[in-house]
């Protein structure tokens, strides 16, 4: 793909200036990557391209998409951040740091419930810049699409790790889009066999119901314009594979209590239309019972706003009306990034608005919970923006409190680690061994043979009562040790 080919597949339109630095972006990845192949046989090139696109069509940000064109450079190329800082500028760098950093991490024992939700914690408080997710989550769901060209266990491997990490942190953001694609890419890879019943079902469920639903659509058009409601679009949306999947978890596995595997969406330009919609749509179809759902007045968790409504046709059939503004419907699509659209000013202070946003969302998370397991997650997320995740060099996670040294590190991997310390390595580099650890740190002990000897200073440098309770324990033995030498010394003569 040419660059004028890009950009024409980006809706936005970008300045001059932002044109220029995409450009610049686009030859220098270009070159980078040139000559390495996918497995798919298509030039590498071509997925930072594709995420680049993906990520524009939610965050037109040209600096955001400059650095997804550039996401894999320091990863997979000769080409070092330090150059892309020469080139690009703090802000780019930072961002390919990130998400450099966040691809060093490996989900192993997908099993272990503790585990998972830690990953999904450590991108939350390692991306302190929230654009690093959004790159992340753009860069596999074009890893996703093409997925199909890996590996067979490998792509296993991905899809679960997508559907246990990356899928529920597009939820949490609010982006639906994404997290839908994500759902449905991974679901057919990691569970094939309940994919296909579950696909079956829904074809065989939906028969005729698009002959239906577009009589629907003229019937409330018509409800509408007669009850004098404003209204921007009509739109059929049918239920994602995934998502009936959950739900039939829910109900049994009976498709029968499932009332929104088709829904019309009414789209308006004001929050006063939704509810005359709402009211228009109930003086002229008959309505199910018990389905109103006021997601305007009570948001969802994730932001989510819309009026839900479920009501029967004129033949019977049961379908859920959703009922909601223009920006509404954005947010749902696009979550979080559509602040960027919606909020005034310049864009620089958008996406410092947006950060604030987020840390904002987390907060009122913890209000709107009604369920205390959602609400200990949420309560656990914040407790864990104190806290620093670092990485051993096979990828593992590592939770420590802030300030934390190599020396925590050592003794939360293995006791005896703590004790054999030689050296410590950060990021590759060689560092003292009360060095303050950051999130994202990638830590490697250089292991002695010998036990070391360990100073009453260790105990002022370890943060964490786990290597502090190893070291004081160690210290008393050890001075135990040399007054019991003695006293053999003494009762020998
Ligand atoms: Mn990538």
């Amino acid at each position: 793909m040419n660059f004028t080919d890009f950009l024409s597949k980006i809706q936005y339109k970008f300045t001059d200036e932002e044109e220029q630095l995409l450009q610049k972006a686009f030859d220098f990845a270009k070159k980078a990557h040139a000559g390495q192949i996918r497995f798919s046989g298509e030039d590498y090139f071509e997925h930072p391209v594709e995420a680049a696109i993906i990520l524009a069509d939610i965050l037109p940000s040209a600096p955001t998409v400059a650095a997804t064109l550039l996401h894999d450079v320091p990863e997979d190329t000769k080409i070092t951040l330090d150059e892309i800082r020469k080139e690009f500028g703090e802000e780019i760098a930072s961002l390919v740091d990130g998400v450099t950093k966040l691809g060093k991490v490996r989900l192993r024992n997908s099993k272990d419930q503790y585990y998972v939700e830690n990953l999904r914690k450590m991108f939350i408080a390692t991306s302190k810049d929230i654009r690093v997710i959004l790159i992340k989550l753009a860069d596999r769901l074009h890893n996703m699409r093409t997925l199909q060209f890996v590996r067979k266990e490998k792509q296993k491997r991905i899809a679960e790790e997508t559907l246990e990490i990356f899928a529920p942190i597009a939820s949490r953001l609010g982006i639906g889009e994404w997290k839908d694609e994500l759902e449905d890419l991974s679901f057919q890879i990691v569970f094939p066999e309940e994919f296909k019943k579950t696909e079956a079902l829904l074809k065989n469920a939906l028969h005729g119901r698009d002959k239906a639903l577009k009589k629907l659509q003229k019937n409330v058009a018509e409800i509408l314009r007669t009850e004098g409601v404003k209204f921007e679009d009509l739109q059929g949306r049918v239920k994602r594979v995934y998502s009936l999947h959950k739900k039939l978890d829910k109900y049994g596995g009976d498709i029968h209590k499932i009332y929104d595997l088709v829904a019309l969406r009414v789209i308006t330009k004001s929050t006063v239309d939704c509810y005359s919609a709402l009211g228009a749509i109930h003086k002229h179809l008959q309505l199910l019972p018990g389905r109103v759902k006021d997601f305007i007045a009570l948001p969802k968790s994730n932001g989510y706003k819309s009026i839900h409504t479920t009501v029967f046709d004129n033949h019977k059939n049961i379908f859920e009306i959703q009922i909601r503004t223009e920006q509404m419907h954005d947010e749902a699509e696009k979550g979080i990034a559509a602040h960027w659209y919606y909020e005034e000013g310049d864009k620089a202070d958008k996406l410092q608005k947006m950060r604030v946003q987020w840390v904002q969302d987390l907060h009122d998370m913890q209000n709107q919970m009604n369920n205390p397991e959602e609400f200990l997650n949420a309560l656990k997320i914040d407790f864990f923006q104190k806290r620093i995740f670092v990485l051993t060099p096979k990828g593992d996670v590592r939770d420590l409190p802030e300030g934390a040294t190599p020396i925590d590190f050592a003794f939360s991997i293995h006791s005896n680690l703590g004790f054999y310390m030689q050296g410590v390595k950060v990021n590759g580099k060689m560092v003292k061994i009360d060095h303050a650890l950051k999130s994202g740190d990638v830590v490697e002990i250089i292991k002695s043979k010998k036990p070391v000897t360990i100073s009453n200073d260790w105990l002022k440098q370890a943060k964490t009562s786990n290597a502090r309770s190893k070291i004081r324990h160690y210290l008393e033995e050890h001075q135990t040790g040399i007054f019991n030498s003695l006293k053999k010394l003494i009762n020998r003569k």
